[in-house]
């Protein structure tokens, strides 16, 4: 097998791992809102420490880069926000109407998006070498995990299935086998675009979870509770990061 259909493989497996994020949901009852509210405070916990740990990871390799992808996500997302807003016709996305299948598909379109970034970096990575490359596909997979349950925290509570929101979490990870290949055979051109990259990813997600989540959070459950779920997923996610490293 070439060096480059094993990049792919394993990068694929990266993407299928996302969906293991939406198993816990196989073993839930009918969703409360206040149930649905410290939901997307747990996504937001996990999405906040998730941005920051690429932020971290673009800052190594450049930090100036890191800042200027950060500031081109901001206004690419809150465009985006604004185009799906403005939408005539009513949004449907995963069966689901209206406000909720916005906030669906801003989710999914948000972690797909930053799914990118993180394809080109596994590819560099093997281009700098196989045992780096091995490594990062893991900590890409293990941290793809909690990715699949801020997706399926969002999805679900607002009625989404188990089987669709696993779906639709692997599917937030294609880009990273499709970006792979290319930027393992073409690693000197890729590299030096992955802190703008990281730091894109980290600008919207960002945003999502200050402009999206937790305010949905806040309208369905009490404060209180809110801070120790964000608190709690932040410290998770980032502990978590830290033994995958
Ligand atoms: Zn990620």
């Amino acid at each position: 097998m070439s060096e480059t259909v094993l990049v792919f493989l394993l990068a694929l497996l990266t993407a299928v791992a996302t969906g293991l994020g939406a198993l816990p949901f196989l073993f839930t009852r009918k969703p409360t809102r206040r149930w649905l509210g410290l939901s997307n405070a747990a996504a937001a916990g996990l999405m906040l420490a998730a941005s920051l740990g690429l932020a971290y990871e673009g800052a190594v390799r450049g930090p100036l880069g890191v800042l200027v992808g950060a500031g081109i996500g901001f206004v690419f997302i809150v465009l985006v926000r604004r185009l799906l807003s403005v939408e005539e016709h009513p949004a449907v996305f995963a069966g689901l109407g209206g406000l909720d299948a916005r906030k669906g598909l801003l989710i999914v379109g948000i972690m797909t998006a930053h799914s990118f970034t993180e394809g080109v970096g596994l590819g560099v990575s093997f281009g700098s070498g196989t045992d780096l490359g091995l490594f990062i596909t893991l900590a890409i997979a293990v941290h793809n995990i909690p990715e699949g349950l801020a997706i399926s925290l969002v999805l679900v509570p607002r009625g989404v299935g188990a089987g669709r929101a696993a779906f639709w979490s692997v599917f937030s990870s294609l880009p990273q086998p499709l970006m792979a290949v290319p930027a393992f055979v073409f690693v000197e051109a890729f590299g030096p675009l992955l802190p703008y990259g990281l730091g894109f990813a980290a600008g919207a997600m960002t945003w999502m979870v200050f402009a999206e989540l937790l305010p949905d959070a806040r309208r369905e459950a009490p404060d209180r509770l809110v801070a120790v779920v964000v608190a709690l997923s932040v410290f998770g996610m980032l502990a978590f990061q830290i033994l995958v490293r």
